[in-house]
């Protein structure tokens, strides 16, 4: 790892003024991602700014129609927390599934956003919950966020503070956890609300997608068996050693009847 300046923020301005001042700086929240990448020097930011401490990106604001996290959340407090349990268990499910005990310990929200891994659980929640990402500087739309592999509608010196996830009437998250690593070989979160359902697809291609079969069929009919009935292309889906395209491909709709069942149960 190549040396570093750290500088911890206590609020959002100073956190975005500092990065703007320094070269090359990078936020820093549970570096369960960034820090690794350093240790491989993949990166080699000039300066940390440790945005874990500044407390609006520490909220957690639950109702019966949003649910509001902070970006520094870390994985275990979504995981654990009764009230999301209780109005929103997908994503306590999902949450509960990333990585291990210490991952979840220190690996934030915004941190898994901000980073959009093609095999990260959270973009999936985000895209198929139709959530909004708040910044420093504005909203995004969970449609306009992901736009590639480890590419976002970030600028480089822009703060997630939020994510504001609509509760819908019923949802879940299924995955095919790698084993080594629980990243997902594929995932598959459904979530149905009142005009429609919203399908996303992560692990099985270079970024989370929506899937418009997946969605068209289970608006019609909301079951396990609709799910199963929609064939997927393979052509712009992942091979890798862990997995064909074809494999993901077969994988996509198993996944979502699983969790049309776990939504519906
Ligand atoms: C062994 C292991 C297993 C894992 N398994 C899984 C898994 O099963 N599923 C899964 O989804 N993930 C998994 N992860 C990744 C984990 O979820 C990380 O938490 C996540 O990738 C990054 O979050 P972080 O808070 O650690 O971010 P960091 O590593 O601190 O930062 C990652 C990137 O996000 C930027 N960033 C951080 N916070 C913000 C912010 N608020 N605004 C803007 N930019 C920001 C940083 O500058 C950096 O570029 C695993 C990681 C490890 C090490």
């Amino acid at each position: 790892m190549y040396s570093f300046d750290y500088q911890r923020a206590t609020d959002t301005q100073s956190a975005v003024k500092t990065l703007a001042n320094a070269p090359d700086a990078k936020f820093l929240a549970g570096g369960q991602s960034l820090l690794a990448a350093m240790k491989l020097r993949l990166a080699q930011p000039s300066t940390l700014v440790d945005v874990t401490r500044i407390p609006d990106l520490q909220t957690v604001m639950v109702d019966s129609k949003i649910v509001k996290l902070g970006a520094a959340v870390c994985h275990a407090d979504v995981a654990e927390n009764a009230q999301i349990q209780n109005v929103l268990p997908a994503l306590a499910q999902l949450a509960a599934q990333i990585g291990d005990r210490q991952v979840r310990a220190l690996g934030t929200l915004g941190g898994s956003l901000a980073n959009n891994d093609p095999a990260a659980d959270y973009p999936a929640a985000v895209l198929a919950l139709n959530a909004t990402v708040v910044t420093d500087r504005r909203t995004i739309a969970a449609d306009a966020f992901f736009l590639g592999m480890y590419e976002t509608a970030l600028a480089p010196d822009e703060l997630i503070v939020a994510v504001e996830f609509p509760v819908p009437e019923r949802a879940a998250y299924e995955k095919f956890a790698n084993p080594a690593s629980r990243f997902a070989l594929t995932g598959v979160f459904v979530a149905k609300f009142a005009d429609g359902v919203r399908v996303a697809v992560t692990g099985a291609a270079a970024s989370v997608f929506r899937s418009a079969p997946l969605e068209q069929a289970l608006t019609a009919s909301f079951t396990p068996a609709a799910a199963r009935a929609v064939t997927i292309a393979a052509d712009d889906l992942n091979t890798d050693l862990h997995a064909s395209a074809a494999y993901r491909a077969h994988l996509i709709p198993v996944l979502a009847a699983r969790a049309v069942t776990r939504a519906n149960g």
